[in-house]
């Protein structure tokens, strides 16, 4: 269930989607919000620079192994605009953050390059859910994912 405050901390992780776009990267936004409501940390794709584990939420789960304890790891939200790749998945998991909650899906990640004649990516994005079987989900969020669509559109249309 998505309410109205996962949905602000979600407009934000679009926004840092389109920062990342507008500086040459791919549009991926996310943000870790603790407990307390608190925007502990937030970041968007920086893989440009040919460093392709550069990824939100990779970066996410490094810095709340180095700031927070396990507890706050385990209250700790994670949002983000495009559903975590495989990778950061297993990185969510084996930090010990708490719910994700994500405003496209991998699966409509997939479409969407389909559609836009995009190779697919180098690592197959499966959902969350079959890297950390346990995780709390939410998503996708149709109202924003039509935005993430249009994110990469530009991206890969050049547009
Ligand atoms: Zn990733």
């Amino acid at each position: 269930m998505v309410d109205e405050t996962d949905l602000k901390h979600l407009r934000r992780c679009v926004e840092l989607a389109e920062a990342a776009l507008d500086s040459g990267d791919d549009p991926f936004g996310s943000v870790l919000v603790t407990a307390d409501g608190t925007r502990a940390f937030e970041d968007h794709n920086h893989v440009s620079g040919g460093d392709h584990t550069r990824h939100p939420e990779f970066a996410i789960a490094r810095w709340a192994a180095e700031h927070l304890t396990s507890e706050q790891r385990a209250a700790a939200t994670v949002y983000t605009s495009g559903e975590h790749c495989p990778m950061c998945a297993a990185a969510h998991g084996w930090v010990g953050l708490g719910r994700i909650v994500y405003a496209s899906s991998s699966q409509q990640l997939t479409s969407w390059l389909t559609e836009l004649d995009t190779p697919p990516p180098r690592v197959r994005p499966l959902p969350i859910g079959e890297i950390v079987p346990d995780a709390l989900l939410d998503g996708p969020v149709p109202e924003l994912a039509g935005q993430v669509r249009a994110l990469h559109a530009r991206r890969h249309r050049g547009s």
